[in-house]
């Protein structure tokens, strides 16, 4: 069966946001029994990139206290504009340049793209100075599209084998993105090769390297993600409604399309 496209209204109220929230996460709770698992064990971690910061407050106001943001600026910009909600945490969940990884340490409490070894020494370095640390997920990728971030699958082992010279960043599992395609057997490739691949490296983890997070699943795919394994799922779309800017302005789309 395809993955149905979805067209998701624009929430405009505390109380459309609350709802498209309890829709979600009973479609997680629904997605975990079918898998057979815990609900508890999936956090949905709500993405308001283009969102703005009236809405953002509703979010709050809905129980919102984790965002996830692909642009580093737009990120800070909302989170200075919010500091006064001392206990919204955010996440940065989009591919980062090292001149932008000053920002992220002094901002973000979780970092979902790490792919290379020069931002986490920028990382590290600017954490060491705030004197804080940072939650991160490896970013792999799992869809063999050359455009796409993230290491590849057979450079993983290798990269986990630097990261505890960093000790300011704590490493809780990988992350990726899945194929866009309604072909929903392809989507779920993506999914279980990221999990397998964990499965393989977890035995030989360094010490400190913690790989039991697998951040995957997005508004049209979160479900299949959860049935393969996701213990955080990245949603947007259907908790805010549907985005005006299209996503090839935050990750690079293959010439082909998305096959
Ligand atoms: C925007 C974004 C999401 C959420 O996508 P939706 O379609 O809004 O659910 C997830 N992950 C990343 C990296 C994103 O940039």
């Amino acid at each position: 069966m395809p993955l149905a496209p979805a067209t998701w209204p624009v929430a405009s109220s505390v109380e459309q946001i609350a709802a498209n929230l309890a829709a979600v996460r009973h479609r997680i709770t629904t997605a975990c029994q079918r898998a057979g698992r815990d609900p508890a064990s999936v956090r949905l971690l709500p993405v308001s990139k283009t969102v703005d910061e009236a809405r953002l407050r509703m979010a709050y106001a809905a129980g919102c206290r984790q965002l996830g943001e692909n642009k580093v600026q737009e990120a800070q910009h909302k989170a200075d504009a919010m500091a006064d909600l001392t206990d919204l945490q955010w996440s940065v969940i989009g591919h980062l340049q090292t001149n932008k990884a000053r920002q992220v340490a002094r901002f973000a409490r979780e970092f979902q793209a790490l792919d290379s070894l020069r931002v986490a020494e920028v990382l590290q370095q600017r954490l060491q100075h705030e004197d804080r640390t940072l939650d991160v997920f490896v970013q792999v990728n799992t869809s063999d599209e050359a455009s796409k971030y993230g290491l590849e699958p057979e450079a993983v082992a290798g990269f986990l084998q630097q990261l505890p010279a960093f000790d300011r960043l704590h490493v809780r599992g990988l992350m990726t993105l899945a194929l866009f395609t309604p072909e929903v057997d392809r989507v779920r490739a993506c999914f279980v090769r990221l999990r397998t691949l964990r499965d393989q490296l977890r035995d030989n983890a360094p010490a400190g390297i913690d790989l039991d997070g697998l951040s995957m699943g997005m508004s049209g795919d979160f479900e299949v993600a959860i049935e393969e394994g996701a213990t955080v799922v990245r949603v947007g779309q259907a908790i805010f409604g549907a985005r005006a800017t299209p996503d090839s302005h935050y990750w690079p789309v293959a010439a082909n399309g998305a096959g």
